[in-house]
């Protein structure tokens, strides 16, 4: 008998007890390979004794400071790292709790820059239609999952959605990427033109796409034709790299590998690894500037933004995957496990797609792999996957998104960065007895 509100009042979870490495453990003793990082999130794995040696220190020293009275060294320093790292122009850091407060905190960034430059005309917020920027309601109305808005929809504030950078579904027979990539990117032009510059404040899109399809990075020329889209109009772009940033792609930011800086832009997952909960939101100088030269405060604030203890553990996984040469191992064990996958459903009846950077990995299952053909959705497909997963000790996440109306089945590959190629062959093992267990 549970007292908790789960995510699925009817399914009966395991008791997570411990963690080590890669694997957790549960209360009858038996082991998962952690293959999803929880939701992208553990990075270094469980249990490490860095991390936990930093947040033992940190409890023992201070946990909590009010920020309307103190800073704190934690949180200095993790800005100052984050910031060091960072694409060009972004100078200062917002701390917050989890991606979804990260994402709110940059919509209301973008809206305040606009009053205090004298623009308040600016208001509207132009999303990408298959993407997920958090269940709070103001993010909510941004994102495009559909089954996530449906009965919100009536609470959530207006939205302007364009399709998505989704090369596997929307790229037309012998169209180039290039070519793909400047007509995806026309519409957001298009949709600006449509509302009104004067009206738009900000772009927001993920430059990876993760829970709503399954690590799905833009394809070349993209996000930079975004950019300048974004430049020529004067409208703020926001990336979202909760979920795909902070190395998960083999580099800090996954914007990098697109050579294309944000004004704003939103982190977390990665960045306490799992150890506290906590998010950011970087922003530009530009912004920065507006609201000291104005009105000399951004107005907004929760009571643990720049939680010492939360600041504490970031700076310790941070520190930790730069003295070990993480990101290395992302990209090279990670250009491993994909050609495992590669090889395993390359030519599988149900895997239309296999995607994704670094150790950031997705596969689109269908039901016809010729045609494309979704499965029906009553099938819940990518459910059933990570329910077979689970029974043979490896969790992978299962991501459900719509497009064009239909149901996509996709499975999210996010395991930490200190894979190794045995364990990520083990992954690709029992991956595939789940996916033909399920299909
Ligand atoms: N943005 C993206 C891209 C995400 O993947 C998520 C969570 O999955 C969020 C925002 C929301 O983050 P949180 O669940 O920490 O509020």
């Amino acid at each position: 008998m549970t007292h908790i509100l789960h995510r699925q009042i009817h399914t009966e979870l395991p008791v997570a007890v411990g963690g080590k490495g890669v694997e957790l453990f549960d209360s009858d003793g038996r082991a998962y390979i952690d293959a999803s990082g929880g939701a992208a999130v553990s990075c270094l794995g469980h249990g490490h004794p860095y991390v936990v040696a930093a947040l033992k220190a940190q409890a023992e020293k201070l946990a909590y400071a009010h920020t309307s009275f103190f800073t704190s060294e934690p949180a200095e320093a993790l800005a100052e790292t984050l910031v060091t790292g960072a694409p060009k122009g972004i100078s200062h850091a917002y701390f917050v709790s989890g991606g979804s407060e990260a994402n709110e905190a940059a919509l209301k960034m973008a809206r305040q820059y606009f009053v205090e430059k004298g623009e308040p005309g600016r208001r509207n917020v132009i999303a990408r239609r298959q993407s997920y920027h958090g269940n709070t309601l103001g993010v909510l109305a941004a994102g495009g999952n559909e089954a996530r808005r449906a009965q919100f929809r009536p609470l959530l504030i207006e939205t302007h959605h364009i399709d998505p950078c989704y090369a596997y579904r929307l790229q037309k027979p012998g169209e180039s990427e290039e070519a793909y990539g400047q007509r995806a990117a026309q519409q957001l032009e298009d949709k600006i033109q449509e509302l009104g510059a004067d009206t738009v404040m900000a772009f927001i899109a993920e430059p990876v796409v993760g829970a709503t399809a399954g690590a799905v990075p833009a394809v070349p020329g993209y996000l930079a034709r975004i950019r300048e889209i974004c430049d020529r109009y004067g409208v703020l772009l926001i990336f979202d790299e909760v979920m795909c940033g902070m190395g998960r792609t083999g580099t800090m930011h996954a914007c990098e590998q697109d050579g294309v800086a944000p004004d704003i832009m939103t982190v977390a997952k990665g960045l306490g690894g799992g150890y506290q909960p906590i998010g950011a939101a970087l922003l530009s100088r530009r912004i920065f500037d507006a609201f000291a030269e104005g009105s000399g405060a951004f107005q907004h604030g929760h009571t643990y933004i720049c939680h010492p203890m939360a600041c504490a553990a970031a700076l310790a996984v941070q520190e930790v995957i730069a003295r070990d040469g993480l990101l290395a191992n992302v990209r090279e064990t990670g250009a491993y496990l994909r050609s495992r996958l590669e090889a395993r459903f390359g030519n599988h009846a149900h895997v239309g797609d296999i995607r994704g950077r670094g150790l950031f990995l997705g596969l689109e299952l269908v039901a016809d792999r010729s045609t494309k053909e979704p499965f029906e959705p009553a099938k819940k497909l990518h459910a059933r996957v990570k329910k077979e997963a689970m029974a043979r000790g490896l969790m992978v996440y299962p991501a459900g998104g719509t497009i064009d109306g239909k149901r996509g089945d996709h499975v999210l590959i996010a395991p930490p960065f200190i894979l190794d190629r045995q364990t990520a062959d083990t992954i690709v093992e029992r991956l595939g007895e789940a996916v033909d267990a399920a299909a």
